[in-house]
């Protein structure tokens, strides 16, 4: 008897990842799983049935989990989905209860085991299992991409018989996985690069990158490595600061996050009204809210000579790639408790404890049993 593992082909729009790739298909087979995908899962990031030689297929999502031991996906899965799975079946994907309240519940009076990849805990152990991280270095990559783009001016310092052109700068606000990357990729791409953040640790970070640091003052550090919310004295404190950085940038990138929190305000309506002509802001917060007082989530605005952008699930923009960065990321969960063609579940293990959001007939996550009441 081999464990069998049922792919969903993703159905939200805008979304093109997918949760599995031939090289994880084959790894998992080798430790004793059986896939099999939704006809089509791969399509939107080309990915071929024919490219998964060593799976089965069904047309059916509602067949293709009845028999399944693990599910997995990208995105939370249909609530159909969850009814046609067996109890005590695994569902592996992002979830984010609070925002998928009767899912959660359904998962937990089906006796689903789920695993949230947005919960994974933030150790080192874990770090080839974190998914939040895989997908916002992509992001971040793809931000400086953006930003390059959406600028009528390039980036690197150019010499022509006619004169030479400066460098463009580039300010990326929050220094997290995916502003690290956004400031390395800028850099590439021949800017002169600043960072800031309020986590005073990001500073020999963006320094390593070759950007300059803004020095604020301020120390915010959070619990588990993670920022926490300003005072407004603090707001204060820092906008005097930063303010004349934001308007000398041609490109802005922000990605501030408070863990369960809107996404902080840093930069305010009166800043963009006093910003560069032709200048951008590429906010990968839009989808908490955004990270500028301007931003629409999932459109780009014009705001005088500024233009505001709000891309939404932007790893999805890199299909390929960040479907096969989060198939390992599973895969490497997976294997924690997929042992000599069983499942066998290690319930002292931080990794299993903390990423479990439902577990038969419990909400595991406190938060979460908190947010689905
Ligand atoms: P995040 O997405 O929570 O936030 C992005 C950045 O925004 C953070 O650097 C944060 O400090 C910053 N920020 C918040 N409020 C701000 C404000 N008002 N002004 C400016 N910046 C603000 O961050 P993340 O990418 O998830 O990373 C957070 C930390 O966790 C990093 O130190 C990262 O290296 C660490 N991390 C550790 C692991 C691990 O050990 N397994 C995995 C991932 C991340």
């Amino acid at each position: 008897m081999s464990v069998k593992i049922a792919v969903l082909k993703e159905t939200r729009p805008h979304e093109r990842r997918v949760a599995m790739v031939p090289a994880v298909a084959d790894k998992l087979i080798k430790l004793g799983a059986q896939i099999s995908l939704q006809t089509g899962a791969g399509d939107a990031v080309k990915l071929p049935d024919s490219a998964f030689k060593t799976a089965t297929f069904a047309a059916d999502p509602i067949k293709l989990v009845k028999d399944a031991d693990i599910v997995v996906s990208v995105q939370p899965p249909a609530i159909e989905i969850v009814r046609a799975m067996r109890a005590g079946a695994i569902l592996i994907s992002f979830i984010y209860a609070h925002k998928e309240v009767e899912l959660t519940r359904l998962l937990r009076d089906r006796k689903i085991t789920c695993f949230a990849m947005e919960l994974v805990p933030r150790i080192t152990r874990a770090q080839a299992m974190d998914a939040l991280s895989s997908q916002a270095a992509l992001s971040g990559y793809y931000s400086a991409l953006l930003g390059a783009t959406s600028i009528a001016r390039i980036l690197p310092m150019m010499t022509t018989a006619v004169g030479s052109i400066r460098p463009a700068k580039a300010l990326v606000m929050g220094l997290g996985v995916a502003g690290l990357q956004a400031l390395a990729t800028a850099r590439r791409l021949g800017a002169m690069t600043e960072g800031y953040d309020v986590r005073p640790e990001t500073k020999e970070q963006a320094e390593s990158l070759g950007a300059k640091f803004v020095d604020t003052g301020v120390d915010a550090r959070g619990a588990g490595g993670y920022a926490r919310e300003l005072t407004q004295e603090e707001k204060d404190k820092i906008a005097s600061v930063v303010t004349k950085h934001i308007q000398s940038a041609d490109i802005i990138i922000t990605t501030a996050a408070i863990p369960g929190r809107p996404s902080p305000k840093l930069i305010s309506k009166l800043q963009v009204d006093g910003m560069k002509a032709g200048s951008v802001i590429i906010d990968l917060a839009a989808e908490g809210g955004g990270n500028c007082e301007y931003t629409q989530p999932g459109e780009t605005v014009q705001v005088g000579q500024v233009t505001v952008v709000g891309p939404l699930n932007v790893p999805s923009m890199l299909g390929e790639h960040a479907s096969e960065l989060y198939a390992k990321n599973q895969f490497n969960l997976i294997e924690l408790f997929l042992k000599d063609k069983a499942i066998a579940l290690d319930w002292t293990d931080e990794v299993v404890a903390k990423t479990a959001l439902t577990h038969a007939g419990e909400i595991r996550n406190e938060a979460a049993a908190k947010a689905v009441g």
